[in-house]
Formats: C-alpha cells, sequence, structure tokens
C-alpha cells in the first residue's frame, strides 16, 4: 500500500481587530502602561476564547479520500509545523491578509512543499496568486476539494481546479469537527444552513463571491448535524449564514424542528425579522440569544448611495424594538462614512442607538474591499487613499484606518468625527449599563462592550497617528 498523503490546512491571523485588540502603531506609542495594557488585554481576548473555528477549512477537512489525512493548523494559535512532513499545504487567502499568506506560501515552496491556494482572493483575483502556488482551488471548494485530494494521491496534481457553477447545497456533505482543537475556541458548533444572497450592496463581495441565489441545505442535513455537533459540545451554535431569515419558510421549518434539541444560538439576520412574527417567535422558542443585523446606515441617501435598500430606515425603529420585546439581543452594526453621510450623521446615529437600545452597537468605517463594486467605483473616482493594487493595503484593521476619502466630509473632519462619536458610544459605564439592559446573554453584551471600548479607543489612536504621518 502507498504511503498516506498528508495534507495540512492552513487559516492565518488577521493583523488586529477580532484576532485580538491591537493597535497597528504599538510600537510607536510611548506611553508604556498603554504596551502593557493593550498585550493583557489581548491575553485575556484570546483566553476568554472569543475565536472561532475556519469553516471552510472545517468543510475541507471533513473530505475523506482513502490514503489521504487531512489537519488544520490555525496560525491565530501555533507555529506552523515545518518539523513534519507534508504532502500538501492549503492556504486560505483573504484579500486583506493575501501577503502574509504569500509570503507563507513563497517559504513553503522553497522547502519543497507543494501549495494549494483557495479562498476568496483566489477566486476573484488569480493572477495575483498564480506566482506563489502549485495549485490553486478557484470558486466554493465543496466539491472540488476531492478531486484536488484523489490527484493528489495519484500523483496528478494539476495547476487549476476551477468550479464552474455554485455547488448544489441539496447533496448531502457531512462535516465533522475531528481536525480542530476544541477548546481553542469560543464554540466549535458553526452551522452554514445555506449560501448566496439576494442583495446587491455595493460594498459587500458574498453576492459575487456566492451568487445571488439562495442555496439551502436540507433541512434534516442540518438538523441531524446540530444533533452530532451538540453530542461533544454544549457551548452555544453559531448560524453563520449572512441572514438566517433570509429565506423566511425554509427558516421557519428548520427552527422549528431545533426547537426540542434545546441548544443556545447566535446568528446574523436583517431587521425583516421584526415583520415576520411567526419566525421571530421560533427563533426565541429555539434559543436564539443574539443576533447581528446590519444597519449600515440611518441615512436613507446612503442607504440608496450603496444599493442597501431591502429595508427601509424609517421601519428600522420598530423592527429593532420588536425583535428585543421577544427576548432576542441585538447587535447593530452601522458604517459612517457612505456618500449619503454628513457631519450630522453621528448624531443620528447616536439618536438611533439611544431610541432602539441596541445592545451592543459596531461603528464601522466604511472598507472598500477590492473586488467590490465600491471600491471600483471610488477607484474611479480616486477616493481610494492608497494604491488599489498594493495587497497589503487593504487589510481587516476594525476601524483603525481610513483607506479612502469621505464623499461630503473632510478627512480631518471625518477623523474627528468619527472617534468623537465612537468615544460617546463606548465607555465602561455605558457597557456596564447596555449588559444589564439587554433582552439575554447579559454577561456576553456587558464583555463585548467593554471589549468594545478597548477596541475603539485603539481606533482612534490609530486614526490620529495615521492623520499625522499623512500630514509628515
Ligand atoms: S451586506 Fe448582507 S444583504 Fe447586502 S449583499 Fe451582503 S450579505 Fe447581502
Amino acid at each position: 500500500m502507498p504511503p498516506t498523503k498528508k495534507v495540512l490546512l492552513v487559516f492565518l491571523p488577521s493583523e488586529s481587530g477580532v484576532d485580538g485588540a491591537r493597535s497597528l502603531y504599538s510600537e510607536n506609542r510611548i506611553n508604556p502602561f498603554f504596551n502593557w495594557f493593550n498585550r493583557s488585554f489581548r491575553a485575556i481576548i484570546k483566553q476568554s476564547q472569543f475565536a472561532i473555528p475556519p469553516l471552510s477549512l472545517m468543510i475541507l477537512s471533513s473530505i475523506e479520500v482513502p490514503g489521504v489525512e487531512q489537519s488544520i493548523c490555525d496560525m491565530r494559535f501555533e507555529e506552523f509545523p515545518m518539523n513534519a512532513q507534508w504532502d500538501l499545504v492549503g492556504i486560505s487567502v483573504q484579500t486583506g491578509m493575501a501577503k502574509n499568506a504569500f509570503d507563507l506560501a513563497d517559504h513553503l515552496r522553497s522547502a519543497g512543499i507543494p501549495i494549494a491556494l483557495g479562498g476568496a482572493h483566489v477566486t476573484l483575483f488569480p493572477d495575483s496568486c498564480r506566482p506563489h502556488a502549485d495549485v490553486l482551488v478557484s470558486g466554493e471548494a465543496d466539491d472540488l476539494w476531492k478531486n484536488v485530494l484523489n490527484d493528489l494521491s495519484t500523483g496528478s496534481l494539476k495547476p487549476l481546479y476551477r468550479s464552474e457553477s455554485f455547488p448544489d447545497l441539496q447533496h448531502s456533505r457531512p462535516v465533522s469537527k475531528h481536525a480542530l482543537i476544541k477548546n481553542r475556541y469560543f464554540t466549535t458548533n458553526l452551522i452554514q444552513t445555506g449560501r448566496g444572497c439576494q442583495y446587491n450592496c455595493d460594498f459587500c463581495n458574498v453576492h459575487l463571491l456566492n451568487g445571488h441565489t439562495l442555496r439551502r441545505r436540507a433541512i434534516e442535513d442540518v438538523v441531524s448535524e446540530v444533533a452530532l455537533f451538540q453530542q461533544d459540545d454544549r457551548r452555544i451554535f453559531f448560524f453563520v449564514d449572512d441572514s438566517i431569515n433570509a429565506d423566511p419558510a425554509y427558516a421557519l421549518e428548520l427552527f422549528r424542528k431545533l426547537v426540542p434539541l434545546n441548544i443556545r444560538w447566535f446568528g446574523q439576520a436583517t431587521t425583516t425579522l421584526g415583520q415576520q412574527h411567526e419566525l421571530l417567535e421560533t427563533f426565541a422558542a429555539s434559543g436564539c440569544q443574539a443576533l447581528l443585523v446590519g444597519i449600515e446606515s440611518v441615512e436613507a441617501k446612503s442607504r440608496n448611495a450603496h444599493k442597501k435598500n431591502q429595508n427601509r430606515a424609517s421601519e428600522l425603529v420598530r423592527a429593532i424594538t420588536t425583535i428585543r420585546k421577544a427576548g432576542i439581543s441585538l447587535y447593530g452594526s452601522f458604517i459612517y462614512g457612505l456618500d449619503g453621510d454628513t457631519l450630522e450623521t453621528p448624531a443620528a446615529i447616536l439618536d438611533f442607538i439611544n431610541e432602539t437600545q441596541l445592545d451592543v452597537p459596531g461603528i464601522n468605517i466604511l472598507r472598500p474591499t477590492p473586488g467590490t463594486q465600491v471600491f471600483e467605483r471610488l477607484r474611479q473616482e480616486g477616493r481610494l487613499l492608497f494604491d488599489p493594487l498594493d495587497l497589503t493595503a487593504y487589510r481587516y484593521s476594525f476601524g483603525q484606518e481610513m483607506l479612502y476619502t469621505p464623499k461630503n466630509i473632510p478627512l480631518d473632519a471625518f477623523v474627528e468625527s468619527y472617534s468623537a462619536l465612537t468615544r460617546k458610544v463606548f465607555s465602561v459605564k455605558n457597557s456596564l449599563a447596555r449588559g444589564m439592559a439587554a433582552p439575554r446573554a447579559k454577561s456576553a453584551v456587558m464583555l463585548f462592550n467593554l471589549f468594545y471600548t478597548h477596541l475603539y479607543g485603539l481606533s482612534r489612536h490609530d486614526l490620529q497617528h495615521q492623520q499625522e504621518k499623512s500630514r509628515g
């Protein structure tokens, strides 16, 4: 029998933000207490295991091919295991981390290890990835990866595996957690019920990567996966779908079936849920603790400018109040700096947060991601602050850098108003008050707000540093 082929799937840490509250410019800060506090805070965040496993690598490592053994290296927690022999290393590449992925790939290839690159960046920008890989996997890899593993076992790997259509998720593809070290994570109970989004928000790449048609997994597959996952991890479930209520009839049937399993869960939804009363009640009955809703903007002009038209601004307050009354806590995500925003917008956001009593507000700066419609528009309008081809510039950094010039607000005034807004929204006092007032998951809400109080402090520091640097 030929020896077993060993495959390692690698996930890289991002530069800052959710992987630990870290300043992008900490080396320049002269206050040693701040450095100490920052380091300690990052350690606490890691120990609190806010991290969740990389679902795409869970899915790929669940594919079984005789003669091939797969494991996962999550580089948020561990170094790359250079002391072992690898027949193939697969690296998941996101645009914000592409430079780090390419550096690692080049290093491993120079040591004679074959590299497969896959993920969003490979699908959108295959040409930039080709020089760093032996194998490119472009598109959703659920079926392609089996071909890669089969070819690896027969010594016939090809340079490119590309899906010509989106995989049919009705086909049963059981997901296993065997390759994960479970106690590293906040939870290992990640469930995806489907992919695709029928909307067209111009700052989002979900519809580019997963298509405009909603594809759903068979309900019985999802229910048995939840039952199986529950056996070895009693922690909370995270339904990772971009919008868990996008297909209300499907969601109603699924979550009714989950009620007897007695789980606790959180997920992401649209505020339309406030008008889907039967579904809202079923979510609450099935153990929903909290939902993230993308509010994006309270300004009608901004919603129109960025094609976020699915829920009208005027309906948002009522929808949020209704969802919270049903006993579900809400994380509301805003973007300040959209094309209809003015210096009046922060006051409107603040009023909105106070009126709705949002449990965790997230106040983001627009991050134009290469490949999205907004990136292309800003490039054409000359509003990007970095070279559009600079892969290191468009990294994920949680409101710590400006990447573009806002349309109606001078850059300096924008940074000042954004900083003033986050200072007002996030304080220890507000964190405690939001935790106490949350309909569910009070301590998690309080912790999240405290975490953000620190994180937005870093954001203010880093934005100010960037401004000072650009002025010379
Ligand atoms: S932001 Fe949400 S609703 Fe808009 S396109 Fe992306 S996934 Fe769909």
